[in-house]
């Protein structure tokens, strides 16, 4: 078990439940699983899956999870309260190394306006919670939440208390993003110097990103002797988001002499891959200048920049792509290249495909080349996120024909496939412009009605040949539904991306 002197820090990623909580962000099942083996593969040490009371769905989702990875802990969220715990430790039972973990709010703020009790009380929930889930499971995780807003005397209490119940681990969550570095690092070390039993756990810390700090407090803690740091791969989260995976895992690892050479199991060069996969089936894009796996991460534009660079890597690179699983080479393939080289890409750009996906996508990357002439690493990526469907299929675009008229006025003429039926369907609509037409039509086809909450049009890679992405939310009902589609034309690509909505919604998923 790592205390404050070992070296080594457990990477404990929280993508499929803290991330998950990000709006628009949900993930069904297969989609799940994808990710679990995605981090089993990086190397994390424990991943948390879920939170098992919420929903059947949710339960379902922790109990394949945990029948699926066989070396990273699989662990399931619980509220302090005995049919939490229960359902918790139920879902996690098949995993080779199942680990609950309790939480309940410490802070003043939290006692008084939320849980309505007092301290004694509080201190006596968290210890019966913990011997809850210790005599179903021998691993059992405990966390304050809003630690860092907690009075720091009764915070030491309450951890002494559960670790002497039994917690192997104790989480400190700056639950809303409030601390700074040096309040943050003090809080640990206070906590290091004033709880006797500290010593038989380890402590973990758990940041959020509201004023951009999570992964500083995260390191701080990490100086401070925190040996658990939880994370989500490109930091997504409820609000603002959590410390992102990616940037803690390549801070130690390039300054190990600021954080006493601690280190993480982390396979760094398959960062990128996970980044990509993850912004896929959540719908959620990644910021093209986030540090580490964000497009222009390691693109030089000034003329001085990209001169150093070539005549000597580390003028104005302090990481070397490689080792996030960047490859250099930007051009690879064109109308003339085979089958097996295009599996080979794939493969060195961290896609796992079955052969017969591979087919599929290999009759769209002709066509695609036979539109662009130069097909980019970028393109490839964004045809297997656009071909590969994250729901089934319901509804396929067959053709799409648009007429624009001065004045703004637009009618779009679509042609629809349903692969369930194989009914062809074909009608026509008008709009405020082109995409409002298209909208309007695929709307009155499919009998799905949505409220779009946002859309946006990006490059893909550089040029007038450049492929279009577009990516738009969506409410159905209750539902908030992501969505995207990429093309050569923004205008199909708008088109995908709405019927990808639709299919979601379709399946219900
Ligand atoms: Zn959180």
């Amino acid at each position: 078990m790592p205390d404050k002197a070992s070296k080594r820090v457990i990477v404990f990623d929280t993508t499929l439940r803290d991330g998950e909580q990000s709006p628009g962000a949900s993930l069904n099942l297969t989609e799940k699983l994808e990710v679990a083996r995605a981090l089993e593969l990086l190397g994390v040490d424990v991943i948390e899956a879920g939170f098992p009371i919420t929903s059947p769905d949710d339960f379902e989702a922790v109990r394949a999870i945990a029948r699926e990875v066989t070396k990273p802990a699989v662990c399931g969220l619980a509220r302090c309260v005995p049919k939490d715990i229960d359902r918790a430790a139920e879902a996690v039972a098949a995993a080779k190394r199942p680990r609950v973990h309790v939480f309940l709010a410490t802070s003043r703020i939290h006692r008084q306006f939320k849980l309505r009790k007092a301290r004694r009380e509080i201190l006596r929930l968290a210890v019966d919670g913990v011997s809850r889930a210790k005599a179903a499971v021998p691993d059992v995780q405990f966390s304050p939440e809003d630690a860092a807003r907690t009075e720091p005397e009764f915070l030491a209490q309450v951890v002494e208390a559960v670790i002497d119940a039994g917690a192997a681990t104790v989480n400190i969550p700056d639950t809303v993003g409030w601390s700074t570095p040096e309040r943050f690092r003090a809080l640990i070390e206070y906590l290091f110097d004033r709880v006797a039993n500290i010593a038989k756990a380890v402590i973990a810390v758990h940041c959020h990103d509201d004023l951009g700090m999570a992964v500083a407090n995260t390191l701080a803690a990490v100086q401070a002797g925190a040996r658990q740091v939880e994370v989500t791969v490109n930091g997504i989260g409820e609000r603002a988001g959590n410390a992102a995976l990616e940037e803690i895992v390549m801070a130690l690892r390039t300054r190990p002499d600021a954080f006493a050479g601690c280190s993480t199991n982390i396979r760094t060069n398959l960062l990128y891959a996970t980044s990509r996969l993850v912004s896929r089936v959540t719908g959620l894009a990644v910021a093209r200048n986030k540090a580490v796996v964000g497009e222009n991460a390691f693109a030089h534009e000034s003329g001085i920049h990209a001169d150093g660079v070539l005549k000597k890597r580390t003028t104005y690179e302090i990481m070397d792509p490689r080792s996030v699983g960047l490859a250099r080479s930007k051009l690879v393939l064109g109308k003339h290249s085979g089958r097996h080289q295009f599996r080979r890409r794939l493969g060195e750009l961290g896609f796992r495909l079955s052969p017969r996906q591979v087919d599929g996508l290999f009759g769209a990357f002709k066509e695609l080349a036979d539109r662009k002439k130069e097909v980019f690493d970028e393109d490839l990526v964004a045809l297997v996120e656009s071909e590969v469907p994250r729901a089934p299929e319901t509804w396929r675009l067959c053709r799409l024909t648009v007429a624009t008229a001065t004045g703004g006025m637009a009618a779009a003429t679509v042609e629809l496939q349903n692969l369930k039926t194989r009914e062809h369907r074909r009608d026509a609509a008008t709009g405020d412009g082109p995409v409002d037409a298209i909208f309007h039509a695929l709307e009155r086809m499919t009998g799905v009605r949505l409220v779009l909450e946002d859309y946006q049009i990006r490059a893909v890679t550089s040029g007038t040949e450049a492929q279009g992405e577009a990516r738009l939310q969506a409410r159905h009902g209750g539902l908030s539904v992501t969505g995207r589609g990429v093309s050569t034309d923004i205008l199909e690509a708008s088109a995908k991306a709405y019927l990808s909505v639709i299919n979601r919604v379709v399946a219900r998923v």
